[in-house]
């Protein structure tokens, strides 16, 4: 997310050259796809048009055969779900305490109220002991986050959504290509949004979709992305609520074509260099790594811990030391949800929540991306041993 975690680092006059900066992720676009790119450009046709459609059906496919609708963002795609599930003033939507704030923002744009769960402090997905207990007869939904792009316990979610009717809108935004025993995140559960950001595994630059939904909610999907109109007759349209104006580019549908296509080999790659990372800390590593997953997760951040309490360097100066050594470490995130200025002004305090804070200060995401080297993994590691062996207490 910090655009300054990827400025090149310092260069020292007179010293020799450093290694290429290595940024925390950086997108992979290839030519045939900036190739397909000017195609569009000089087609005429810029807006939602012939690869939207294209591409919604690639998704649909990927996602085995379910309804795909896209939007400029996750964040739209989010709100949107909500909206076509009708969720709005006056109902709770259940949701993690750690998390891209805009997982909570868009239960408080659709007039909803976000009910906090802490999360697993190695697997930062939503306490699932703890969900059924924020359960109030106002509660309507639910709105996990598979953190990472590690999978929610979808089993044990979904039971209890079902036990209690509750929709499950799924932040999926991290999540492409992950699956739960087998079954890919968005080929099963209730809505499911994904996010197509440049910093996410699969990027159209800007841009999200949500997968699922009754064809009345899909038509209202349809409707919240483009004015709330809707064609009557050729020469004819109807505005049928004020919509809000959310369609996806033909641009960048053609961008999302040519990511798709290479996917599964971003994931496979995302995975080798975690693999990487696992293999070269093992035990006893100075950092607390995530919980490993299993061979489908997509690795979409690789975000250990640091063992603050047992060293003399703040999460800050752990940042600053690894720019100087020409390597990027981004924070995801700086702080829990309910601690924000929004949400502490609807009542949430500090200490509700003790591992999603605790993630809020300690985290740091090391550099993962599919054009890494697994040498370059081999820098990170040994950069941040040395650094985190030099400040230990
Ligand atoms: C990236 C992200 C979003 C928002 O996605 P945009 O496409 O930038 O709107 C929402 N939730 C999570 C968990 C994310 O990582």
């Amino acid at each position: 997310m910090s655009a300054d975690s990827r400025m090149p680092g310092p260069e020292g006059a007179g010293t020799a050259p450093r290694e290429a900066f290595l940024p925390f992720t950086r997108p992979t676009i290839d030519e045939e796809t900036i190739q397909g790119v000017a195609e569009v450009l000089r087609s005429g046709w810029l807006a939602s048009g012939p690869n939207v459609r294209k591409f919604e059906d690639a998704l649909s496919e990927y996602f085995g055969g379910r309804p795909v609708r896209t939007q400029t963002s996750a964040t739209a795609s989010l709100e949107h779900a909500l909206l076509a599930a009708g969720i709005g003033a006056g109902d709770e939507v259940i949701t993690p305490a750690m998390s891209f704030v805009a997982t909570a923002n868009v239960i408080v744009r659709v007039g909803a109220r976000p009910v906090f769960v802490d999360v697993g402090l190695d697997d930062r997905n939503i306490d699932l002991d703890q969900l059924e207990a924020a359960i109030t007869p106002r509660t309507r939904a639910i709105m996990p986050v598979h953190f990472a792009g590690l999978a929610v316990d979808m089993d044990r979610l979904y039971a209890i959504a079902g036990r209690y009717r509750l929709r499950v809108i799924e932040d999926a935004a991290q999540a492409i290509g992950s699956a739960w025993r087998g079954r890919r995140i968005g080929s099963f559960g209730d809505l499911v949004c994904f996010s197509f950001h440049p910093n996410k595994n699969l990027t159209t630059i800007e841009g999200g979709c949500v997968v699922g939904g009754s064809p009345e909610e899909v038509s209202q999907l349809e409707l919240h992305r483009f004015h709330g109109q809707r064609k009557v007759a050729a020469d004819e349209v109807d505005t049928l609520f004020a919509g809000g104006k959310a369609n996806l580019s033909d641009v960048a549908a053609r961008v999302g074509l040519g990511q798709l296509a290479s996917l599964e080999r971003f994931n496979a790659r995302r995975r080798e260099l975690a693999a990487r990372y696992f293999a070269l800390w093992g035990n006893d590593a100075p950092v607390r790594l995530p919980v490993r997953g299993d061979e489908s997760h997509n690795w979409h951040m690789f975000a250990p811990l640091l063992p603050l309490e047992r060293l003399r360097i703040s999460r800050l100066q752990f940042i600053e030391r690894m720019a100087e050594r020409g390597i990027g470490v981004g924070v995801h995130y700086a702080a829990a949800i309910h601690l924000f200025t929004a949400y502490r002004a609807i009542g949430y305090r500090e200490g509700q929540f003790p591992n999603a804070e605790r993630i809020g200060r300690e985290t740091v995401t090391l550099p993962l991306f599919p054009a890494m080297e697994l040498s370059d993994v081999d820098r990170v590691v040994e950069a941040a041993s040395d650094i985190l062996r030099r400040a230990a207490t």
